[in-house]
């Protein structure tokens, strides 16, 4: 689907959360390196799809009224046969609509479970005054809780992505310390510049959220998105 064809049918169910089936289609064609996501809407199709995907995989809820999708428990990790995965397409709906009663689940997203790598945050606000701002920081509770978080305005030279890179406390991580890897550096400015590309070409987008990417001594891969449009 095209971001035009993606947009129609948000604005047209009310919505204005892109889900993770859709960001992610989105940004893959767009160029960002983001995990293969298929919707499924039963538990067999959830079954059907994780043979495909390649175990383990990961199960998640796609619902326009649950935003964070690990605190309703809409996420089941490292699921390894098709019992695991109908067991947990059942728990996720148990847990979903006991978390936020009556809200609507679009289905289940299906997707295979990328390798740990270092977590980093790619992401998008638009600041009434300037517009799209970009946002690069590490995953994790050094975003949450030490807002370790670089900006830049769009559109981005590829001089910005590497001084945003360069430019938080936490960069050594990314350099690989005690024992840790290092990350692909040249990976994470190319997603940033490819996401920056996206929302310049996309005005409509408002909010955009890959948290997290995994970044690998060779690649980077974002595991979970999140786009927000502006209203009709
Ligand atoms: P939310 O942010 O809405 O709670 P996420 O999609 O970010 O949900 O999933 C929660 C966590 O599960 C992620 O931070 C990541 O650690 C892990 N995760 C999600 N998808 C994958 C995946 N495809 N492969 C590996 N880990 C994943
Ligand atoms: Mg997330």
């Amino acid at each position: 689907m095209t971001f035009e064809a993606v947009l129609a049918q948000a604005r047209a169910e009310g919505r204005t959360l892109l889900n993770e089936v859709e960001a992610k289609q989105l940004l893959r064609d767009a160029g960002v390196p983001v995990t293969n996501t298929t919707l499924a809407t039963s538990r067999a199709e959830a079954q059907a799809q994780a043979e495909a995907a390649g175990y383990p995989v990961v199960l998640k809820v796609v619902s326009p009224d649950i935003a964070h999708k690990s605190d309703a428990g809409g996420v089941k990790l490292n699921l390894k046969s098709q019992d695991e995965v109908g067991a947990a397409y059942d728990a996720i709906l148990e847990s979903c609509l006991k978390h936020v009663p009556g809200a609507k689940i679009t289905g289940v997203a299906v997707q295979h479970m990328a390798p740990q790598g270092t977590e980093v945050i790619v992401g998008m606000t638009t600041d009434p005054q300037f517009g799209p701002v970009m946002m690069f920081g590490l995953g994790g509770i050094m975003v949450e809780v030490l807002k370790d978080v670089s900006f830049r305005l769009v559109p981005l030279e590829e001089k910005d992505a590497t001084q945003m890179i360069d430019e938080i406390k936490g960069r050594p991580i990314l350099a690989g310390v005690r024992g840790q890897p290092a990350a692909d550096i040249g990976a994470l400015k190319t997603a940033i510049l490819k996401v920056a590309e996206f929302v310049e070409k996309h005005p409509e987008v408002k909010e955009l959220d890959l948290n997290p990417v995994f970044a690998y001594p060779d690649g980077a891969i974002a595991v979970d998105a999140r786009i927000v449009v502006a209203e009709a």
